[in-house]
């Protein structure tokens, strides 16, 4: 696996070795994955069998470095990783996905001690990594944050309450955000990492979603939680921008699957139109159906295309990655959100029942519009930071 360790792809290409990668996850995700997607949707469980499936194959976090027992994928292989899970069912994509985004503070800026500590465990698939930022009153203003934590001799006692968290409850380790200095605003903000077995650490009901509904999204409630300061990953008052810093690598991954979900739209619709016969011939014949899948699919390429170039950007660290890691989350997620809708008028009637898999698509591919900043934040983001 150390050999999808590699900082040279082109630009717009894959190598052969992330080739054969999609290869793997693709064969798996169709064994393993697919099957359950409509029943994990349909009762709003969390997709253990694809937890399990995707840590006996070393795929759950494969981001983690080697040198603290990970597989070192570079961030190419993490999004083919993401978009092929999320082709098969896109809960159980939050899985590889959630662990990259709370773990990458750590990565990015993490003391070697915490590192050693914390990412051991995940690269194992002993545990799941979750990123606490939003609040019930920080979303898009997430430097508005309420939760505090003040220090206390060789301590730090936090209060407050995280909102919309993503595996919460499933999760070992959490990367929390927590107001240090309320004076200085985003530049008094610090990262901790949380554990779950903390004191005063305790979890809201299941939030009831519109899609990705197999993903457990929950409220993290901090009450006089006393950690050991060595817990701060980085300095003090530099949370926020880690937490920024990681959204510019990690927007890339919620873009695989904004990818992974419209490409197994249109996989679906291709194989239904050329079986669903109307005026008696199958409904793929006529141009105004043609035509459709055109579009979708050249939305879909192009969107792949930015979403590869940005993760390449990613992976060597480019001054431009904020751009681009912007632009890749919001072209891919407004593209999913057309591709999965056309998915759904090509099945007629039937693409609005749960009987066909569209539609769970289309409900999934809304949420990729939202996360980690609406896209309305990635307009704002790109804007002040054109190339
Ligand atoms: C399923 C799910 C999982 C999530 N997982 C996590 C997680 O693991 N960790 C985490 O920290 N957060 C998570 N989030 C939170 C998510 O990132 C926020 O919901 C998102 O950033 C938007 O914040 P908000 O919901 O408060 O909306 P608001 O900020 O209240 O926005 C409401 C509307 O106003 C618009 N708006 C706001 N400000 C502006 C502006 N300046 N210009 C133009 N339009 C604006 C927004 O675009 C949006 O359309 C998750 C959310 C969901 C639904």
């Amino acid at each position: 696996m150390g050999s999808y360790g590699n900082t040279d792809f082109d630009l717009f290409r894959t190598t052969e070795e992330h080739e054969l990668l999609r290869e793997s996850v693709r064969g798996l995700a169709e064994a393993k994955i697919a099957p359950l997607a409509a029943a994990v949707d349909e009762e709003a469980r969390f997709p253990q069998e694809a937890l399990d499936a995707l840590v006996a194959a070393d795929l759950h976090a494969i981001h983690v470095p080697e040198e603290y027992g990970g597989a070192g994928a570079d961030a190419l292989a993490t999004v083919i990783v993401i978009e092929e899970v999320a082709r098969a069912c896109a809960s159980s994509s939050l899985i590889p996905a959630v662990n990259k985004l709370g773990s990458l503070p750590l990565i990015l800026s993490g003391s070697e001690e915490l590192k050693r500590r914390y990412l051991p465990p995940l690269a194992k698939g002993d545990v799941l990594f979750s990123y606490c930022l939003s609040e019930p009153d920080a979303g898009s203003d997430a430097a508005g944050m309420k939760t505090r934590a003040v220090r206390d001799g060789d301590h730090y006692v936090l209060n407050g309450v995280k909102r919309w968290i993503t595996n919460a409850g499933h999760s070992e380790y959490y990367t929390v955000m927590a107001v240090t200095d309320p004076d200085k605003r985003s530049k008094g903000i610090s990262a901790f990492v949380v554990e779950k077995s903390d004191e005063g650490v305790s979890f809201g009901a299941p939030e009831k979603k519109l899609g990705v509904k197999g993903s457990p999204t929950r409220e993290v409630y901090l009450d006089n939680v006393r950690i050991p300061a060595d817990r701060m990953i980085g300095e003090e008052g530099t949370g926020f921008a880690i937490a920024m810093r990681t959204l510019d690598h990690t927007r890339i991954t919620i873009a695989a699957q904004a990818l992974g979900i419209a490409q197994g739209a249109l996989d679906y619709a291709k194989g239904y139109v050329a079986e669903r016969k109307q005026f008696g011939r199958p409904i793929g014949d006529f141009q105004g159906v043609q035509f459709m899948l055109a579009d979708m699919a050249m939305k879909l390429e192009a969107a792949r295309q930015l979403t590869y170039a940005a993760a390449a950007r990613s992976e060597r660290g480019d001054g431009d990655l904020t751009f681009f890691g912007a632009a890749a989350k919001c072209y891919a997620s407004d593209a999913a959100m057309e591709i999965t809708t056309d998915a759904v008028q090509l099945l007629g009637g039937y693409g609005y029942t749960r009987d066909y898999p569209v539609e769970r698509m289309m409900r999934d591919a809304k949420i990729t519009q939202i996360y980690e900043g609406t896209n309305q934040v990635q307009r704002i983001v790109m804007a002040r930071n054109l190339p």
